[in-house]
């Protein structure tokens, strides 16, 4: 029940990322004006936008015009549904699964801002960062100050690794890793480790490919996202399995 209710949620959350995606690089307000849309100028009505399902009925069109609406709209709104019904199943109605679908919505947001747009905005990171470390206090209390460092450990990582190899990585990089210790504690690293794997992996096969020229060319907080979800859902699971396989 929560994880359905949880998928329905991540549905009408998901329609209002696709909002955020497209302004805040654009310096645009995420509340005004209503949608509309971007090749006429006609606005969206309520029955052209329910999530998914206005679509689909529209096959893909706009109504006025019949400009080819992105599948970008629709994939964003079905992942957000699929995530945050995830983890309605696995952590139930608790101050953990609010965190969860907060640090999940702002990933989603990040990790296709910085595909587009090449930046992770501060107005994003920042204030989720905030709310993410207030929700991961509420949630564990007495390990408060693991949460801060964690941010400072993973951002201050990130910082070193910045400032001496310019060229790989910029400081949105640096706050958003901040921001996944301010979550995820130590699995805040975790994320870090995988999406650097990622990265590495992705990156390596597109050099080899010829499909791209540097390594230094991938924005590195697509994968940190990717590394967020893994960690966030599975975390404890990967430091197990490590830990018994390294055999302590
Ligand atoms: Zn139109």
């Amino acid at each position: 029940m929560i994880a359905l209710a949880a998928a329905v949620l991540g549905l009408v959350i998901g329609s209002f990322l696709n909002v955020v995606i497209y302004r805040v690089p654009r310096r645009h307000s995420v509340v005004w004006p209503a949608s509309h849309c971007p090749e006429c100028g006609e606005p969206i009505t309520p029955r052209d936008n329910i999530p998914l399902v206005s679509y689909l009925l529209l096959r893909g069109r706009c109504r006025k015009c019949g400009e080819r609406i992105s599948p970008r709209y629709p994939l964003i709104e079905a992942l957000t549904a699929i995530l945050f019904g995830a983890a309605g199943y696995q952590f139930g109605l608790s101050v953990g699964l609010l965190s969860a679908l907060v640090l999940i919505a702002t990933l989603i947001c990040l990790a296709v801002i910085d595909l587009e747009h090449g930046l992770l905005p501060n107005v994003i990171v920042g204030p989720c960062a905030a709310v993410g470390f207030v929700l991961s206090v509420i949630g564990d209390p007495a390990g408060w100050w693991v949460y801060i460092v964690s941010a400072l450990a993973v951002g201050g990582g990130l910082l070193a690794l910045a400032l001496s190899y310019p060229a790989g990585m910029g400081m949105g990089d640096v706050k958003m890793g901040g921001m996944l210790g301010a979550f995820l504690g130590p699995y805040g690293a975790l994320a870090v480790f995988i999406g650097a794997l990622c990265g590495a992996l992705v990156g390596g096969l597109l050099l080899l490919s010829g499909k791209i020229r540097r390594r230094s060319a991938l924005p590195f907080g697509v994968f940190m996202a990717l590394g967020g979800v893994v960690s966030l859902f599975e975390g404890p699971e990967i430091v197990a399995l490590y830990l018994r396989l390294v055999g302590v």
